[in-house]
């Protein structure tokens, strides 16, 4: 394997952090690659418990994930759904059959007292996933969306109901002020060689994960290289409201503008080669900087980048 890299944490969201786990899991032993995945999106529906980027995490490595749709399953049926509508019940949240019975068995563990990380073990295991796959916390974060208008919206509520229409004044990561790293997540971190930022959304993916205490002091504290990948692409989004996220809240709308709010934690940044005119505006701000393809279309590019990263941007061999 590359340099003197030896383990690898990844920090990820849903679909951006999903693809670079995947390309990672492909060139590294299961023992040298740590996933910890944000929960700030996780809620309650339909009585039962979902989290949605570890379950995209979890299908994506599992090999069963939706080749188009950036959550879900290839294999969906949707009789349950199609007979929830039919009772007149919810249907803005779409769960395949498959989907729900993953939530159902966490939502029956985590009522019989089984802690978060364990459960989330315990389904990557069944799902034949072989890298650990953690949680950021075992408590309970939700992402709060406060809205131009004032209101206080739940984040589904605003992500699916409202279409991540309604113009965003601030984030809230509730409950993360009181929470702390599941077990497994400091460790990871302060043991590893490389730490990867993934081309998650940096607000609403990588922002609840640092606003944890332990984990915040954890990154800050390492020694080894901590390295973002732009999750913005020729000043665009490939998917969902990352670009508009960075408008809302006055930041430059590029990958530039993501070095400059994920900046304190970073000693390097990388670039999409769309944007390699930006990488001496990045090394500005003090950290180191690159330009490669990013855009990850396949098994093949997911691959591609994770070599790049771990040949170009882990520590120096010794
Ligand atoms: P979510 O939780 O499902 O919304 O997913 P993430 O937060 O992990 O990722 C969303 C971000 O991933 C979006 O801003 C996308 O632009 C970015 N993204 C998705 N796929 C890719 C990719 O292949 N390359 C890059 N550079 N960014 C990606
Ligand atoms: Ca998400």
């Amino acid at each position: 394997m590359a340099g003197s890299t030896r383990s690898v944490v990844v920090l990820a969201g849903g679909v951006g952090g999903s693809r670079l786990v995947a390309g990672l899991a492909a060139v590294l032993d299961p023992d040298q690659l740590t996933v910890v995945v944000n929960t700030g999106d996780d809620f309650e529906h339909l009585g039962v418990w979902i989290q949605p980027d570890v379950d995209t995490v979890l299908y994506r490595l599992a090999g069963v994930q939706h080749p188009e749709h950036g959550w879900g399953r290839a294999d969906a049926t949707w009789a349950v759904m199609d007979a929830v509508a039919d009772l007149d019940g919810p249907t803005w949240f779409r769960l395949g059959d498959q989907d729900l019975a993953t939530s159902l068995l966490r939502s029956q563990w985590r009522h019989d007292g089984v802690p978060l990380g364990e459960i989330v073990t315990r389904l990557a295991d069944r799902l034949g996933v072989a890298p650990t796959v953690l949680p950021m916390s075992e408590d309970v974060v939700a992402t709060r969306i406060h809205t131009v208008d004032g209101a206080d919206l739940a984040f589904q509520d605003w992500f699916v109901a409202h279409r991540a229409e309604p113009p965003v004044a601030s984030l809230e990561f509730r409950g993360a002020d009181v929470a702390t790293a599941a077990p497994g997540v400091v460790e990871a971190i302060a043991r590893a060689d490389l730490v990867l930022l993934a081309p998650s959304n940096p607000f609403l993916s990588i922002d609840p994960i640092r606003a944890i205490d332990d984990i915040r002091d954890a990154l800050h504290h390492r020694s080894g290289p901590t390295v973002a990948v732009s999750p913005i692409v020729g000043g665009r989004a490939l998917k969902g409201p990352a670009a508009q996220l960075l408008a809302d809240f006055g930041l430059e709308v590029s990958a530039v503008g993501v070095a400059d709010h994920l900046g304190d934690l970073l000693t390097g940044f990388v670039l999409d080669e769309v944007d390699a005119d930006r990488v001496a505006d990045v090394t500005r701000r003090g950290m180191q900087a690159w330009a490669t393809d990013t855009v990850m279309v396949d098994a093949s590019a997911q691959r591609r980048l994770a070599t790049w990263l771990l040949d170009t941007v882990g520590p120096e061999p010794s």
